[in-house]
């Protein structure tokens, strides 16, 4: 990979030319597939290292076990953008919980589940710090079909970023979304691959599904006239970005190409929302404290 450091000749127009077209589709369809040489182009334009990229690529080695889920490696942390300052921040730990009233229907549903932390070689990470700060232009001052008791009056996300390793053994298949047909009960959900080992290629295609189709079942179950798109994550930091309220998506499983090896994928997921108000089954889980132990900042351009 060849990147160049462009921060000292940062060519302002370029860089969001290029954010207005990926405005453009995501505004015209409800959802965006961003290619990796995309995204490396504009995390170029960030100021963003190579060697700060490869470390995104290992950071998946390092994950302990998911409270809820076998087959899965997890951290999480989440993050305040404050718009009308022009700043990003880490927030305090807060547990997390998703509902069967926000389309997601499995065995955990409306648990408050408790990750461990993101590690601050990530929060830290300028690459990390780039796939937020473009997803906040992306995501800025477009229309969006609004869910109940969030609160669309500010310019402020809440983006909650889980760092998920799937695995996948003889005896247990990993499930990128066990869940079936669902939502993430956020405005935005983007999800952003840093690798994968020993997976074939009809593993983990995400599929879009228009929102009359049912939730909580199986891809097998839909319906083609409700199938929207489907798409694979393949090259690092290949992205796929959905108004979440808008549509609905699903997973295939993460299968091994060597039955005497693990298959592994490693994602980045960045679910944003607008912050709650009372009435939303996170309310009382919205902190915009910043991290007491493990503060970061940036700037959102
Ligand atoms: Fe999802």
């Amino acid at each position: 990979m060849n990147i160049l450091k462009k921060e000292d000749n940062f060519d302002h127009n370029i860089f969001f030319e290029e954010i207005a077209n990926i405005k453009k589709d995501y505004i015209k369809n409800g959802f965006v597939f961003i290619s990796s040489s995309k995204f490396l182009e504009l995390l170029s334009y960030l100021g963003v290292s190579n060697s700060e990229l490869d470390f995104l690529k290992t950071i998946g080695n390092n994950l302990p076990p998911d409270p809820t889920l076998k087959f899965r490696e997890s951290r999480n942390g989440r993050f305040f953008h404050n718009n009308s300052q022009g700043f990003i921040y880490r927030t305090e730990f807060q547990p997390f919980v998703l509902s069967s009233s926000e389309d997601f229907i499995r065995h955990d549903s409306g648990q408050l589940r408790k990750f461990t932390g993101l590690s601050e070689d990530l929060t830290r990470n300028a690459a990390f710090q780039g796939l937020l700060r473009i997803k906040n232009l992306i995501i800025n001052n477009i229309s969006i079909h609004p869910r109940p008791n969030l609160n669309y009056k500010t310019s402020d996300w809440v983006t909650t970023v889980f760092n998920l390793r799937t695995l996948t053994s003889k005896d247990l298949l990993g499930e990128p979304a066990l869940e079936g047909v669902h939502s993430d009960g956020v405005d935005h959900t983007m999800t952003t691959i840093l690798g994968y080992e020993n997976m074939t290629d009809d593993s983990a295609i995400t599929h879009i599904h228009s929102n009359e189709e049912k939730s909580g079942i199986g891809f097998s179950q839909t319906k083609k006239e409700y199938l929207l798109a489907s798409m694979r994550h393949k090259n690092f930091l290949d992205t796929v970005l959905i108004k979440d309220n808008e549509h609905k998506h699903s997973l295939s499983p993460v299968y091994q190409k060597n039955e005497d090896k693990l298959a592994n994928r490693d994602m980045l997921i960045f679910f944003t929302r607008k912050p709650c108000v009372e009435g939303h089954v996170s309310f009382d889980y919205d902190s915009n404290e910043p991290h007491p132990d493990y503060p970061v900042k940036f700037n959102v351009q």
